[in-house]
């Protein structure tokens, strides 16, 4: 299936490694231009020459709303317009209510639902000059049920489902919106976070029908699929992506 997506060109956040690079990936694969960024310069480098000539970098903690702007206006200065926006961070510290603290909450209200907020706010303008923009948002298992331990991300997570489905209404027909949801996908965050324990590894994989994690391969292009004008009739939707984990009924 052909994404149609040559000469068009995507913002990926948080996309040196992981999910975003994943996404970013899937896109270049398919022709398109793609625009990543982090807060390592390094790793964005390394990143852009992994990507190839459709790919350039910027620096910007997504935590900070000059920093989101900065880039934004970057990005102006080059280029007309985007297609899509791939709305991804690094996500909250685990943690007990008993553990968080106010400021904890706060970091993590910031770099969880407001980089979601100003990066929307701020690209609309560039989005609208698209003939076909879509934003997708990416968030976790986590809007579904609860993780342990995660509360900071079962707790703001959900309102980016809640904004994601506003701005469903509030935004159409201009620009289709829509959220995805990954269960365990095998990043590196995820293998340093599971290293310490093989029997962590077991127990996921015994809770999953699908029998493993997900790889990030299994990720980027349904990522991919869904911003491209192919899904043109796919919007206010929540997927998972998460091998069967989630079991509830809706
Ligand atoms: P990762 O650590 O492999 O990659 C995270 C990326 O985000 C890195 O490029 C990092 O540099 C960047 N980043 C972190 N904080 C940032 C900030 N403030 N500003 C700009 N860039 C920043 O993690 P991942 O597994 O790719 O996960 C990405 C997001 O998806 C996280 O929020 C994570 O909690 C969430 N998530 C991941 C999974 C999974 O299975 N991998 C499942 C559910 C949710």
């Amino acid at each position: 299936m052909d994404l149609n997506l040559k000469d068009r060109t995507y913002l990926v956040t948080a996309a040196s490694r992981g999910l975003g690079f994943s996404v970013a990936r899937a896109l270049v694969d398919e022709g398109a231009e793609v625009i990543i960024c982090g807060r390592n310069k390094d790793s964005l480098k390394k990143a852009t020459t992994s990507l190839g000539e459709l790919a350039q970098y910027f620096v910007a903690d997504l935590s900070k709303k000059d920093d989101i702007k900065a880039l934004v206006k970057n990005i102006g200065s080059q280029i007309l317009h985007i297609d899509g926006l791939f709305v991804n961070a690094g996500g909250p510290p685990p943690g007990t209510f008993a553990k968080l603290t106010d400021n904890d909450w706060k970091k993590a209200f910031d770099l969880t639902l407001m980089s979601a907020v100003w990066l929307t706010r701020e690209t609309l303008h560039l989005l609208k000059k698209s003939d076909s923009p879509s934003i997708l948002y990416s968030t976790s298992i986590s809007v579904k049920q609860p993780i342990d331990n995660l509360l900071l991300s079962n707790a703001l997570r959900p309102a980016v489902i809640g904004m994601m489905r506003t701005l469903a209404r509030e935004l159409a027909p201009d620009i289709r919106v829509n959220a995805i949801c990954p269960g365990y996908i095998y990043t590196e965050r995820v293998e340093e976070l599971m290293a310490a324990s093989e029997s962590v590894v077991e127990n996921i994989n015994t809770r999953i029908p699908l029998g493993r994690l997900g790889k990030p391969e299994e990720f980027g292009p349904v990522c991919a699929f869904l911003l491209s004008p192919i899904a043109s009739y796919i919007h206010g939707a929540l997927l998972l992506v998460d091998g069967g984990l989630y079991q509830g009924m809706m």
